[in-house]
């Protein structure tokens, strides 16, 4: 990595910056002690500049603000204009993103806009003693790591939230705020009203209960989210059901839906696919509830539960409540 330093984007979801680029400023900041170069932010919205001096105590070296009324919605082609230009200015040696639905749709723009080269849900990344990057991400659902070095001058990566540390807060420590002037893009995006956003969160979350195809039909949904409420986590489902059109994908546990990494994962009705185990690798502890036993989560499982989930649900929440 040439001394050009590292430049995050600064993702900010209900008012607020999303937690994993506290993470991305926390491996910014250690590959950048490394390499004797700088980390510097790039954060973009309406009424934000007090979140940079948040960043600076994470990490930051520099923050550029970008702070105004036109920002106030997430548009992804006025965010890349924005990143474009300051990424000529400032040249970084590589731009970090979240591996969010806002990375994932902004950094592809980026990346072809300063023909970078972009290494996307990177789980990793580790510095070579040439000075280069490697990223590290899953491929093959899971069952491969792809070790990426990038050839361009600029190195892009979308990093999954939960794989990297966040890193210390430091009230005492000193960077530079730099208010930026917004370049307006008329994207041609209309805003034609605004409602109150509930995603399933289920990345952030400690406790997932998640429901597979044993589910009889949608309303039994229902009793998943009981027992989800009785141990204060939130519902899960496999491919099958969002696909079905019985609950929303931002629930979809696995590799083609959301990565999770709680501290306890509650499968039930599920077989436990590649495709699904991919997804839950990394959680705590694993708990599984089929009729079953021969199934393939049982095998990673932490605690295997045989039994029809219509019986097992209600004696848990049961016992549960009584706690
Ligand atoms: C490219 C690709 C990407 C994919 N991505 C994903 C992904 O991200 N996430 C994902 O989940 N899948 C994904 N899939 C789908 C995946 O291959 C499986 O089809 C899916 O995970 C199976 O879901 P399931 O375990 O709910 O269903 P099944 O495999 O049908 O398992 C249902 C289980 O319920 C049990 N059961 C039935 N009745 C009861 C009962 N009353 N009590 C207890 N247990 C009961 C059965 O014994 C069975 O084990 C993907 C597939 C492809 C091809």
């Amino acid at each position: 990595m040439e001394n050009k330093g590292i430049l995050i984007y600064v993702e900010r979801e209900g008012g607020r910056v999303h937690p994993i680029c506290y993470e991305l400023l926390g491996k910014g900041r250690d590959l950048a002690d490394k390499t004797d170069s700088k980390v510097s932010c790039a954060v973009l919205g309406s009424g934000i500049t007090e979140t940079a001096q948040e960043l600076v105590a994470y990490g930051a070296d520099t923050v550029y603000v970008y702070d105004d009324e036109s920002l106030a919605t997430f548009d992804s082609l006025a965010h890349k204009q924005n990143l474009v230009s300051l990424i000529s200015e400032v040249q970084p040696a590589i731009v970090m993103f979240g591996s969010t639905l806002t990375g994932k749709a902004l950094a592809p723009r980026v990346a072809t806009a300063v023909e970078a080269g972009l290494t996307s849900n990177c789980t990793a990344l580790e510095l070579q003693e040439d000075g280069s990057l490697l990223q590290v991400r899953p491929a093959f659902t899971g069952n491969f790591l792809a070790h990426v070095k990038t050839s361009s001058d600029i190195t892009m990566v979308t990093v999954r939230y939960r794989a990297l540390e966040a890193g210390q807060k430091d009230e005492g420590r000193k960077g530079e705020i730099v208010k930026k002037g917004v370049e307006k893009v008329d994207s041609g995006v209309k805003v034609l009203g605004k409602g109150e956003a509930k995603p399933a969160s289920i990345a952030g979350a400690d406790i997932v209960v998640c429901a597979g195809r044993g589910l009889r039909n949608a309303d039994d949904f229902e009793l998943v989210q009981q027992l989800a409420d009785a141990l204060g986590g939130v519902v899960g489902a496999t491919r099958p059901l969002v696909d079905d059109g019985w609950i929303s994908k931002d629930h979809q546990v696995g590799f083609s839906g959301t990565i999770v990494k709680p501290k306890l994962y509650v499968g039930v009705g599920v077989s436990g696919s590649p495709q699904h185990l991919a997804g839950i690798r990394d959680s705590g502890t694993i708990v599984a509830i089929n009729s079953d036993p021969s199934v393939a989560l049982f095998r990673i499982a932490d605690y295997a539960v045989v039994g029809d989930l219509y019986q097992v649900i209600p004696q848990m929440i049961e016992l549960l409540k009584k706690k």
